[in-house]
């Protein structure tokens, strides 16, 4: 067993016999491993080991089994996430998503920080929903996924009002929109801001903004891709998809 001192945070937990636990953690330097909790709610560990909280651990590493945890420092949790049930919601299901995208025991420091960044931003008050977008479309190569939403499939000119073209998996300029008659119709903004998406900078995430309509379109179009390309259906995001109309009623009760 190796003993080892990493960043982590934790994914999910849940109950393993009486009042033991196990605990899914995606640490920085040997990816995601399994944890063993023994008498969880007598635990020091008891508060490290909500979803969404980080800290450094040192931990037992097992290969092929599952790993223990020794101590824990340096432990913080997203006070705004967590007080906001649309944040929390969108948080989750970015979390779940890195959990999707990669294999247990192998280290990803990119896309750790990458997650790490992106929930240190929702906790700031950026825009959730283009956060998550902006995820989703840069995890799309941890799924095996690699789409060019910069230049024409034909042509490979740039800055067009481009189509999107499911045949072809990629972009269609003005000229070439008659190679596929079963083109998308995208707004051009869709592809357009997808590739901003893909290479955006977390510095300038702060001067995007982008209207309700335009994220409605974004949403459908990355919905569209991931079931076109990933396949994968996970419960978080299903959650997300019926927050729409439920969260309308509640904030007209406000
Ligand atoms: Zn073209």
């Amino acid at each position: 067993m190796e003993i080892k001192e990493t960043r982590g945070i934790v994914l999910y937990n849940r109950n393993y016999r009486e009042d033991d636990k196990l605990v899914k953690i995606f640490t920085e330097t040997a990816g995601k491993r399994m944890f063993f909790i023994k008498h969880a709610s007598k635990s020091k560990l008891a508060s490290v080991i909500q979803p969404l909280t980080q800290a450094d651990f040192l931990v037992k590493l097992n290969d092929t089994g599952l790993s223990y945890i020794d101590d824990y420092h340096g432990s913080e949790a997203y006070q705004m996430i967590n007080e906001d049930i649309f944040i929390l919601s969108y948080a989750t299901y970015v979390v779940a998503l890195a959990d999707a995208a990669i294999n247990d025991n192998q280290p990803d420091p990119h896309l750790f920080a990458f997650l790490v960044k992106t929930l240190a931003l929702m906790n700031e008050g950026l825009d959730y929903e283009i956060l998550t977008n902006i995820f989703e479309v840069q995890i799309l190569e941890r799924f095996g996924v690699a789409l060019n939403f910069h230049d024409c499939v034909f042509c490979h000119r740039v800055g067009q009002r481009f189509d999107f073209s499911y045949q072809y998996s990629g972009l269609l300029c003005p000229e070439h929109y008659d190679r596929d008659e079963r083109r998308s119709h995208l707004d051009p903004n869709v592809p357009y801001l997808l590739n901003q998406f893909q290479s955006v900078k977390f510095e300038e995430l702060k001067t995007i903004s982008v209207k309700p309509e335009m994220k409605q379109k974004l949403r459908h179009f990355l919905d569209d891709i991931y079931d076109n390309y990933v396949g994968i259906h996970l419960k978080s995001k299903k959650f997300i998809d019926g927050l729409g109309e439920w969260g309308n009623m509640i904030r007209k009760d406000n």
